[in-house]
C-alpha cells in the first residue's frame, strides 16, 4: 500500500478494503462472494455462517504466531477488518431476528421471543462497541512509530539475510539485472553458511525460501548437483521480514546439527 492510498483514508474500514484489493485475499474469497450473491435457500446461508465462523477461528490460528504481523499498517488492517466482521456480524444477529417473523407468519416455527430480543440486543451492544472503539484503535495502530525498512526486492532479502546470519552473499547477475517480476525463482542469489561443520545454501526456487544441505546433493549423470531433501521456511513471500528468515535457518541448522 502506498503513502498516496495512506492520506486518503477517511474511515477505519478503508484498510481492510483496500486489502482485500489483493490477489491472494481475492483467491480466498471469490467463492464465498458468489455464493452470497446467489443464496435463497438456507443451504448457503449456513455455508456463509459457518465458512465466516472457520475464517474467523483460524485468524486466532495465524495470529498465535509472533511472525504474523510486521508493520503498524498491518496490524491495523487487521484491526479494521476483525471490526468489520464485529460489524457485519451485529447486522447478521439483526437479520436473523428479522428473518425468524416471516418463518413464523408462515407457521413453520412458534412465536420467537424471547430469542429474537436477545438477538436484537447483542446486535446493539456489538455495533455500539464498534462505533465506539474501532476508529480510535486503527487509527493508533497505523500512528504506531516503526524503524522497519523491509526489503523491496527479493534480491534485497537475500542480501540482509546474508548480512543477519553471517553467511556469504553468491551473485550470479549484475547489479539490478534480475526479474522483478518473478516470485518463482527469484534473482537466482544465495546465501553460504556453514554449521558444525557442514555447507548449507540458502536461497530462492518454486515460490519458496529454501535451504539445502551440500553433503545432501547428489551428482547427475551432466554433472550437476541435485537435491531430493531440503528445509522449506514458513515465511514464503519474495520481500519476507530477513529477520524471520534468519530466524528460521537459525532454527533449522540447529535441528540439523542436533
Ligand atoms: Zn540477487
Amino acid at each position: 500500500m502506498d503513502d498516496v492510498h495512506i492520506a486518503d483514508r477517511t474511515d477505519w474500514r478503508d484498510y481492510w478494503r483496500e486489502a482485500s484489493e489483493d490477489d491472494y485475499v481475492g483467491e480466498l474469497t471469490t467463492e464465498i462472494v458468489g455464493v452470497g450473491e446467489d443464496s435463497r435457500e438456507p443451504v448457503g446461508t449456513l455455508a456463509l455462517a459457518c465458512a465466516g465462523a472457520e475464517a474467523a477461528e483460524n485468524l486466532s490460528r495465524a495470529l498465535s504466531h509472533e511472525w504474523a504481523v510486521y508493520t503498524p499498517e498491518q496490524a491495523a488492517t487487521v484491526a479494521s477488518a476483525v471490526y468489520a466482521q464485529i460489524e457485519a456480524s451485529a447486522a447478521n444477529l439483526r437479520a436473523l431476528a428479522d428473518v425468524l417473523g416471516p418463518v413464523a407468519a408462515r407457521g413453520d416455527l412458534e412465536a420467537p421471543e424471547p430469542a429474537v430480543a436477545l438477538l436484537r440486543k447483542a446486535a446493539d451492544e456489538l455495533g455500539a462497541h464498534v462505533q465506539r472503539t474501532a476508529g480510535p484503535v486503527t487509527d493508533a495502530l497505523s500512528a504506531l512509530p516503526s524503524d522497519l525498512s523491509l526489503p523491496d526486492s527479493v534480491h534485497e532479502t537475500v542480501a540482509a539475510v546474508a548480512v543477519l546470519t553471517g553467511g556469504e552473499l553468491v551473485v550470479p547477475h549484475e547489479p539490478d539485472d534480475f526479474d522483478p517480476e518473478d516470485d518463482t525463482f527469484g534473482c537466482g542469489c544465495s546465501v553460504h553458511l556453514k554449521h558444525a561443520g557442514e555447507a548449507y545454501d540458502f536461497h530462492r526456487g518454486d515460490a519458496e525460501w529454501s535451504l539445502t544441505k551440500e553433503s545432501d546433493g547428489v551428482a547427475r549423470p551432466n554433472g550437476s548437483m541435485a537435491w531430493t531433501d531440503w528445509v522449506s521456511f514458513a515465511a514464503s513471500e519474495p520481500c519476507a521480514h530477513p529477520k524471520q528468515l534468519a530466524a528460521e535457518i537459525k532454527e533449522a541448522l540447529a535441528r540439523d546439527s542436533a
